[in-house]
């Protein structure tokens, strides 16, 4: 054994539970209890929480096109900060993910970077247009083994494109991210949920039920096809009892909630700060007790970020023309423990099934979201559960700024993040090699 590639975590509380020193050799976990160290770098994991490394089903990493907000290489770095060992890119880039060559693109990017694995999200349909179907055969038979597909930003509005792209998919195992949003309910310029508040500050309303009638439609499409649908960023009450619904009848549909609509509510909205809007946007403080809830009993399968960085040309606008979407790959860990392990709703066991294992199953990621045993691959995130970091968005590695959680204090932090064995992250800084 060589100290290159041994490595002792020792102390480590795994899931929260026993603690146990945790060896690893040659990018996967050896031994598991009190291994001897001899030869290894130890790493002091003492007090801190291991989880295996967390799984974002929903990152936008803005390359190629918009390299000004974010790249591959910055977007990982994030990535690794937050404790993350693989996302799926998004595919609203220019030019789009609608191709095998443009997924492999992002993949090998996503490779050179060499801090988190990066799976892109192929496209729906041709250049997110709605009309017809991308390369999606193509895309999954590439070396990029697209999965996921998704118009994100764009809803699948057309009922017979979604059951085409679902009949399709089924074929390689893949799934459909949908973006639930009834386009002639919430138009481009739907920008707050609608309500009082909405009426108020004179910005057009983006109603729960927009969100809710495409999430019940494809629900029914999925069962119909029998095939997987996902729900991106679940927002509203509504959506969880539709989902409650769709499991109770055993209908293959999972669902995500980003950290932000877990935690931030629509009267933030109060003095027009763009920083604060987002598609779909924050909900009152019912909806997001309802997404609490669901995410606690199961209804919600997932945390997944959003992460939606933007040049501060775009951000900085009068609300209604500033570009939707807010960081969240560094945060999200921070937000989760707060929002569900420190209110006792979940424990560090159940934050692991969502941030990591679920996330990994319904993307179809065999090497990640893994137990901490022996065998599997060291893919490993150490948090700090009893931290005291208040967020500074001039700190962040990310290239944009447009950070909704600058300013607030949280309890919990990422310490290091080891993939497949080789740390990115250790006490709280990037590994300089990248
Ligand atoms: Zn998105």
């Amino acid at each position: 054994m060589t100290e290159q590639n041994t490595i002792l975590l020792r102390g480590a509380s795994l899931l929260g539970e026993q603690g146990a020193d945790v060896l690893v050799v040659d990018g996967v976990i050896a031994e598991v209890g009190s291994p001897s160290a001899e030869g290894a770098r130890v790493v002091d994991a003492d007090g801190l929480v291991a989880l295996p490394g967390l799984v974002d089903l929903h990152t936008h990493l803005r390359e190629p096109g918009r390299e000004d907000a974010e790249t591959v290489l910055t977007g990982s770095r994030a990535a690794a900060m937050g404790g993350f060992t693989a996302v799926l890119a998004m595919a609203n880039t220019s030019p789009v993910t609608d191709t095998a060559e443009a997924a492999e693109r992002v993949h090998d990017l996503g490779r050179a970077a060499g801090l988190v694995d990066v799976h892109p999200v192929g496209a729906v349909t041709k250049a997110l247009a709605g009309e017809e179907l991308a390369e999606l055969g193509l895309m999954a038979r590439s070396r990029a083994r697209v999965r996921v597909f998704s118009d994100d930003g764009r809803c699948v509005a057309n009922p017979r494109v979604m059951r085409r792209a679902l009949e399709y998919v089924k074929a390689f195992g893949g799934v459909v991210s949908q973006h639930a949003q009834d386009p002639d309910l919430a138009g481009p310029q739907s920008c707050c949920h609608e309500g009082e508040l909405s009426g108020r500050l004179g910005l057009p309303g983006w109603p729960g039920v927009a969100e809710e009638v495409i999430v019940a439609r494809d629900v029914m499409l999925a069962r119909h096809t029998g095939s997987r649908v996902h729900v991106a960023h679940a927002s509203t009450a509504g959506t969880v009892e539709v989902l409650r619904w769709a499991r109770s009848q055993g209908i293959a549909v999972t669902a995500e909630v980003t950290p932000h609509h877990l935690l931030l509510t629509t009267d933030l909205l109060g003095d027009y700060d763009p920083t604060y809007k987002v598609n779909p946007p924050l909900r009152p403080a019912e909806d997001v007790e309802a997404l609490r809830v669901a995410l606690a009993d199961g209804t919600i399968d997932a945390v997944a970020t959003d992460h939606a960085p933007h040049a501060r040309h775009d951000k900085e606008h009068a609300f209604v023309d500033a570009a939707f979407g807010m960081l969240g790959l560094e945060t999200a860990l921070p937000v989760v423990a707060s929002v569900m392990v420190e209110t006792g709703l979940m424990t560090w066991a159940d934050v692991a099934r969502v941030m990591s294992t679920t996330p990994a199953a319904i993307a179809g990621l065999k090497g990640q979201g893994r137990g901490l045993e022996v065998g599997a691959p060291a893919n490993i995130v150490l948090v700090d559960p009893s931290a005291d970091v208040t967020v500074d968005r001039d700190a962040s590695v990310s290239l944009s700024r447009n950070n909704p959680w600058h300013g607030r204090t949280f309890g919990a932090s990422v310490r290091h993040t080891l993939l497949r064995g080789r740390p990115t992250v250790l006490d709280g800084s990037l590994v300089q090699e990248h």
